[in-house]
């Protein structure tokens, strides 16, 4: 989805009462067309006269444009940059730019309301197509039982486990493995436990054409 300024102030306001007890002021949440960043939050600190900044101004929520991203990641990237204005407007200090409290923040709001908002700054889909070193991939292909398709890139050493979890997993209908050298394989996590990560099924054929189907 490509979102509007309406339709993120929307979900500003629904986010800010069911994650930040309605703590946050509206600031200005504009479009943007960079690729480098999905979402990004500005601000000005006002310091004193010792320099040491008392608080923070002027907040301004970009939410880049350029990719299609599906819905969930929209929110989840809005939610994160909320989490730092939630941070920078109360000037709370915290040990890096994803601290311990910006941490404990994400994670609280993972539990409870059952997102899935990161630690970093999700990589730009151009920042994935990037990624072209050459490594062998271990795949497994799930059919869910809901009709979804997942993907496992799994470890190596960890297959056995996993196919053999998977073998008695209700969720899943059928499985087929594979053996590719596509670089695309390279931003699913390698997963040494049974984990499933749901993926375009006609964007995945893509990448097992030139894969080797494993018995
Ligand atoms: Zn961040």
């Amino acid at each position: 989805m490509t979102p509007t300024v309406e339709y993120l102030e929307e979900r500003f306001d629904t986010f800010n009462e069911m994650c930040f007890e309605g703590a946050l002021p509206r600031i200005p949440i504009k479009l943007s067309d960079g690729k480098s960043f999905i979402g990004r939050l500005t601000y000005r600190p006002v310091r004193d006269w010792r320099g040491r900044v008392v608080r923070k101004e002027d907040f301004v929520l970009r939410i880049s444009t350029r990719f299609d991203l599906p819905e969930t990641e929209v929110e989840d990237t809005l939610i994160h940059e909320m989490i730092h204005y939630w941070i920078a407007l109360q000037n709370l200090p915290d040990s890096s730019t994803h601290g311990k409290v910006f941490r404990a923040k994400m994670k609280e709001i993972n539990e409870r309301h059952g997102r899935h908002l990161s630690i970093s700054h999700r990589s730009t889909p151009e920042e994935l197509d990037r990624d072209k070193r050459i490594s062998e991939h271990w795949l497994c292909v799930s059919l869910l039982a809901d009709g979804r398709t997942a993907l496992t890139v799994c470890a190596k050493p960890c297959a056995g486990t996993i196919q053999r979890a998977f073998r008695h997993a209700r969720s899943i209908r059928s499985m087929s493995w594979y053996r590719s050298f596509d670089p695309w394989f390279n931003r699913f996590p390698r997963c040494r436990t049974p984990k499933l990560f749901p993926v375009d099924p006609v964007e995945l054929q893509s990448h097992l054409n030139g894969a080797e189907k494993l018995k």
